[in-house]
């Protein structure tokens, strides 16, 4: 059945094809329609709905100078001291620099920014020098800025929106982007697609480990889809962990990463079980102290860890994070509706803290491009979560909305551009290595892929998490290495149209790669710095301010080193 549906692909052509329908590629697609190409955005969920960006709930950073005034630079100085030494300063000025004008556009699309007193409120988050954090109120941010752009793709008349449909890999011609083959989960059919030019926009990877705040489909697809294109990845070891993860009570319908606008407005106090703040305690690992005692990201996670190791965790095996300093009427003032919605899950913050730890988050790493976002495949383009090298070894709060509009909104004017200079380069023979791979899908004694999963989610938590040693580093590829191996090269059929066995297995090929790449690069830097911190060799080394470039040679993963790009991106 599934081989005869493979065998006649439904065939579509554009000149732009973006893969993904976050806050990237929405944006993406609104560029490349506005630049005068046709488009088709295809995303494995709902359009609009499927990845990070409909999930996250707080800040967008950008220098809008409405709460204190602000220049880019500013923000750009900041990026840089997080990002410890690795940015990309062309992608981070292009992140800082384009920021405001994205954030007007949304506002003038009626995303509905907070504001306060007529002007745009923004909040301070760690590591910024100054308030420069909008949201939406109440914890709404994704949802509404998702919602902002769905409505602007409905008016966008060149712009094809194809839903549940999962790129299985990029089709190359003479080196070049020509399009993709995908399988449409419905019906179980296999679809080609040329394009003029590609843009990834799949987002992150965090979906690899055990605790994570991702949808389900975050397993780091369009790393795997560059990598088997011949494209470059950059700073994979880098995965950012969020410090204050929900942990305990059960907390049923809302986003485990919800703590953060609570303490950036109300000032939630970090405790160990001994009742204790802890954060100073540890201001000046990494060598550098913010002069303030709300750690940034790394460094709260390495907090808690060790308070944790240290015998003072709280009884679910993390921190308290307590509000009860605060009066119940300034929590009702600041969260009302979402006071209630914590009320149905038990919690009264006034009266008990709760307990939080560290959860996989966002990856620094991803795609490596050039500062028009195309990657060193001509015609394939990466924007958003999916691009690495703007936030180096640490990503400030509210960066990863800003360029997911940034790097989206110039991907696709840059793929647009491409397509209008270029003829297609289109060819079947460009499909066939997907198609012959769909094709040999069939049922047979396997392990189940969704199982697997399960086990390298563990791998990853276990031996690649927030703290690294040798040991873990390469009882993890070994491991990784044996699940590549129990799976083997041919897919897993379970021969029904829709078919989720399938559909785990092409993920968990994905995944396994993925998961190689971030190990590999991990295990070769022999020093801490920003979210990759290795026990085994504690501070940052001169000698390895370098970013590590992973690629494919002969279908093994490869990695060298290069000095950090610097110097401004021409506008
Ligand atoms: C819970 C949560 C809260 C967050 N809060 C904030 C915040 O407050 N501020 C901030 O700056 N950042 C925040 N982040 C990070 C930020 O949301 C993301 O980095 C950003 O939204 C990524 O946008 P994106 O468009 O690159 O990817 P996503 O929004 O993740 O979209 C990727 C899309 O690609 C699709 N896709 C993946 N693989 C395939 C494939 N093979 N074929 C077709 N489609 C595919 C997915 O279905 C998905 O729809 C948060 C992240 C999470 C998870």
């Amino acid at each position: 059945m599934i081989a005869s549906e493979h065998s006649t692909p439904t065939h579509l052509e554009t000149d732009v094809l973006v893969i993904g329908a976050g806050g990237a590629g929405m944006y993406a697609a609104l560029e490349a329609a506005r630049g005068g190409a046709s488009v088709i955005l295809a995303d494995r969920s709902l359009i609009g709905r499927g990845g990070a960006t409909v999930m996250a709930q707080m800040t967008v950073a950008a220098a809008l100078g409405e709460q204190t005034p602000d220049h880019w630079e500013h923000h750009f100085a900041d990026t840089l001291a997080a990002g410890r030494g690795l940015c990309d300063e062309r992608l981070a000025a292009l992140l800082c620099e384009d920021g405001p004008q994205r954030l007007r556009e949304m506002d003038a699309w009626k995303v509905g920014w907070a504001r306060e007193d007529g002007h745009i409120k923004q909040a301070q988050a760690p590591g910024h020098d100054r308030p420069r954090c909008a949201y939406v109120d109440f914890l709404s941010t994704g949802p509404a800025v998702s919602k902002t752009l769905r409505t602007q793709l409905n008016n966008a008349s060149t712009i094809r929106r194809i839903g549940d449909l999962v790129i299985v890999d990029i089709a190359v011609r003479d080196g070049e982007a020509c399009g993709a083959t995908a399988l449409h989960l419905p019906t179980g059919r296999a679809v080609t697609l040329a394009a003029k030019a590609v843009i990834i926009a799949t987002g992150g990877l965090t979906g690899l480990y055990r605790r994570n705040s991702a949808s389900s489909n975050m397993g780091g697809d369009g790393y795997a889809l560059a990598l088997r294109a011949g494209a470059e990845l950059i700073d994979m070891e880098f995965v950012q962990f969020f410090p204050i993860g929900h942990l305990a009570p059960r907390l049923v319908g809302m986003d485990p990463i919800m703590w953060d606008p609570f303490r950036y407005k109300l000032g939630g106090k970090l405790l160990n079980s001994e009742m204790r703040e802890f954060e100073e305690d540890y201001a000046t690992r990494d060598s550098r102290s913010d002069g303030t005692y709300v750690l940034t990201r790394d460094l709260a996670t390495y907090a808690i860890t060790k308070e944790v190791e240290a015998g003072r965790g709280s009884p679910a095996g993390g921190a308290y994070l307590s509000f009860q300093h605060v009066p119940e009427a300034e929590i009702r003032r600041a969260f009302g509706p979402v006071v209630d919605r914590l009320a149905a899950n038990g919690i009264d913050l006034a009266k008990r803290p709760v307990e939080v730890a560290p959860i996989a988050h966002y990856h620094m790493g991803g795609v490596r491009v050039d500062e028009t976002l195309q990657s060193c495949v001509p015609g394939l383009y990466a924007c958003g979560e999916a691009v690495g090298g703007a936030n180096g070894a640490n990503r400030l709060s509210g960066n990863a909305i800003t360029e997911a509009f940034v790097f989206g909104a110039r991907a696709g004017r840059n793929a647009a551009r491409c397509a209008a200079q270029k003829k297609a380069m289109w060819s079947p023979e460009a499909a066939r290595p997907a198609l012959d791979l769909l094709r040999s899908a069939a049922k047979r004694d396997a392990p189940n892929p969704a199982a697997v999963v399960v086990k390298l989610q563990a791998v990853m938590a276990d031996d690649v998490g927030p703290f690294r040693t040798d040991a873990k580093l390469r009882s993890a590829i070994a491991a990784i290495e044996q699940l590549k191996t129990d799976i083997g090269d041919t897919p897993i059929s379970s021969e029904a149209a829709f078919d989720p066995v399938l559909v785990d297995w092409l993920d968990l090929r994905n995944m396994l790669q993925v998961a190689q790449s971030v190990a590999v690069p991990a295990l070769a830097r022999t020093e801490s710095r920003g979210a990759h911190q290795r026990d085994d060799h504690l501070g940052l080394e001169e000698s390895w301010c370098v970013n590590q470039i992973v690629d494919l040679s002969d279908g093994a993963i490869s990695l060298h080193k290069v000095a950090p790009t610097t110097g401004k991106a021409a506008a």
